[in-house]
C-alpha cells in the first residue's frame, strides 16, 4: 500500500525496520537510510535484504531532497538524531511528503528542549496540505496517547499528572547509556522543570527523588524528577493540567559515574581546544561507551513506563494509572534491539500506521495528543506494546 523511508540506523532505527517488514500490509516498499550506509546493510541483512539501503546526510537539505525524490515515499519516519528534525522537515516540505519523528528539535550548541522551532512550521505544513506527526516515540509519545485516553475514558477533568519512566533492566556494564548516550547526557544534566499553576518551576537537575513502588514484581525504585518535551505539549493542549512531573529511575551506580563524569568536565557540549584540534567533550565521551546497540544481547529485566492522572470523575477525586510493561530480552529475541530501543521504535511505526491509513491525517502539526487514543492503542498492543489500566486505586501522590 505504501512506500516509506525510514531515516536513521542506530537502535531505534533497527526495530523501526523490523516492525515495518512485520506488516507489509502496510509498507509494501522500505528504504533504509543513514548516514553510514554499512549500518542500513547491516539491518537489511538481519531482514534477508528485503529493503532497499541509501546513504544520506541528513544535515544536507539538497541531499535529503534528492533522496526523497529517487525514492519516492509516502511517508518519511525521521529516527536520526533530534538535530536533524528541522532538516528534515524541510526536505519534505520541499518535496510534498509527510513526516513523523520521535524526539523534539535540538540545537547542537544548546540543550533546550521545546516545540517551537517545529510549531513554527505549522503554517506551511497546513497550506502544503501535508502532515507532520510530533514525538512518535514511548516518552513522548505512547505517554501522551495514555494521558489522552486518561481524558477521554476514565476522567472528567485531568488536573494531575506523573509520568514515571522505570527501566529496571540490567547490562551488567560499569557505565553505559540505554540509547545515544550524548542525548542520553544532555536530557538527565539538564535543569529541571515541572508544570505548577500555569507556568514551569525550574530545580536544579536531579535534585527532587522519590521512591515509587512499580507493579507486575518490579517493586520499589528511586525515581528522580527531570523536565521531558511531553509536558510541553501535553500542558498546552490539555490546560485542565494544573501540575505535571516527570520522574525517571536512575541507580545509584548510574547516578555515581554521571557526577564524576560531570564535575571532570566530560559532559560539556561546547567545544574545547585539545592537542590543536577543537573536540566537544561529550562527543568524544560518547565515542568511549558502549554502543547502546550492543547491550541488546547483554540486557535483561523490564521496563515499565506510564502515567497516574489525576482529576474528578462524577464530582469525586480519582486516579488513574496506564502503564506498559516491556520486556528486555523478548525484545532481543523479537527483533536483536533491548526494550529502550523497543519501546520507541514500535510506537513510531504505529504512528506511521495511523497516518498511513488515514486514521490519524490532517494537515499541520500535530502532537501525539492531539488524535484518538484509543485507534492508536487498538494497535499498539498487538504490535508488542499492550497497554495496562488501573481505574482508581490509591498510588502515592509524587
Ligand atoms: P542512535 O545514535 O543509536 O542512532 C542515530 C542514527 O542516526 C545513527 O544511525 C546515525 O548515524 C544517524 N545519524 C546521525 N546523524 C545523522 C545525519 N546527519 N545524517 C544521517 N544520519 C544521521 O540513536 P537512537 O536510535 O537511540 O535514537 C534515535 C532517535 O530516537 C533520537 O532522536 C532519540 O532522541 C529518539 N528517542 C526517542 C525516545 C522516545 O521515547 N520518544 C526514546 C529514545 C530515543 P551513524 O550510525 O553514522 O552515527
Amino acid at each position: 500500500m505504501s512506500n516509506v523511508l525510514i531515516i536513521g540506523a542506530g537502535g531505534v532505527g533497527q526495530v523501526v525496520t523490523h516492525k515495518c517488514a512485520q506488516r507489509r500490509d502496510v509498507f509494501t516498499e522500505i528504504t533504509l537510510a543513514s548516514r553510514t550506509k554499512a549500518k542500513c546493510d547491516a539491518i537489511a541483512a538481519q531482514l534477508g535484504g528485503s529493503i532497499k539501503t541509501a546513504q544520506v546526510d541528513a544535515d544536507n537539505v539538497p541531499e535529503l531532497v534528492a533522496l526523497i525524490k529517487q525514492v519516492q515515499p509516502k511517508l518519511v519516519i525521521n529516527v536520526a538524531l533530534p538535530y536533524q528534525d528541522l532538516t528534515i522537515m524541510d526536505a519534505c516540505l520541499e518535496t510534498g511528503v509527510d513526516y513523523l519523528d520521535t524526539a523534539n528539535y535540538e540545537p547542537l550548541d544548546t540543550a533546550k528542549f521545546e516545540y517551537s522551532w517545529q510549531w513554527a512550521y505549522q503554517d506551511r505544513f497546513k497550506q502544503a496540505g501535508l502532515m507532520a506527526l510530533l514525538g512518535s516515540g514511548f516518552d513522548p509519545g505512547v505517554t501522551n496517547v495514555y494521558t489522552a485516553l486518561a481524558v477521554k475514558k476514565y476522567l472528567d477533568v485531568i488536573e494531575e499528572l506523573d509520568i514515571i519512566d522505570a527501566n529496571a533492566g540490567s547490562h551488567g556494564q560499569p557505565f553505559a547509556t540505554n540509547f545515544n548516550p550524548e542525548i542520553n547526557i544532555r536530557e538527565v544534566t539538564a535543569t529541571c522543570r515541572h508544570w505548577e499553576n500555569g507556568q514551569f518551576v525550574e530545580s536544579p537537575a536531579l535534585s527532587t527523588k522519590r521512591v515509587f513502588d512499580f507493579p507486575e514484581g518490579i517493586g520499589p525504585m528511586n525515581c528522580y524528577r527531570l523536565y521531558h518535551e511531553e509536558m510541553e505539549s501535553i500542558v498546552k493542549h490539555i490546560p485542565t493540567i494544573k501540575k505535571a512531573q516527570f520522574w525517571m529511575t536512575f541507580s545509584d551506580n548510574y547516578l555515581k559515574h554521571l557526577e564524576v563524569l560531570q564535575n571532570v568536565g566530560m559532559t560539556r557540549i561546547d567545544e574545547v581546544e585539545f592537542n590543536g584540534q577543537k573536540i566537544v567533550p561529550i562527543q568524544f565521551l560518547k565515542a568511549l561507551l558502549p554502543d547502546p546497540g550492543s547491550l541488546g544481547p547483554l540486557t535483561k529485566g523490564k521496563t515499565c513506563i506510564g502515567v497516574i492522572a489525576r482529576g474528578l470523575k462524577d464530582g469525586k477525586r480519582k486516579q488513574v494509572y496506564i502503564y506498559n510493561i516491556c520486556d528486555h530480552e523478548a525484545c532481543y529475541k523479537e527483533v536483536q534491539s533491548q526494550a529502550i530501543s523497543y519501546t520507541t521504535g514500535v510506537p513510531a511505526v504505529v504512528g506511521a500506521i495511523m497516518m498511513l491509513t488515514k486514521q490519524w491525517h490532517a494537515a499541520g502539526v500535530w502532537n501525539m495528543e492531539q488524535f484518538d487514543p484509543e485507534l492508536f492503542l487498538e494497535v499498539l498492543g498487538p504490535m508488542g506494546l499492550p497497554t495496562v489500566v488501573v481505574d482508581g486505586g490509591e498510588w502515592p501522590e509524587l
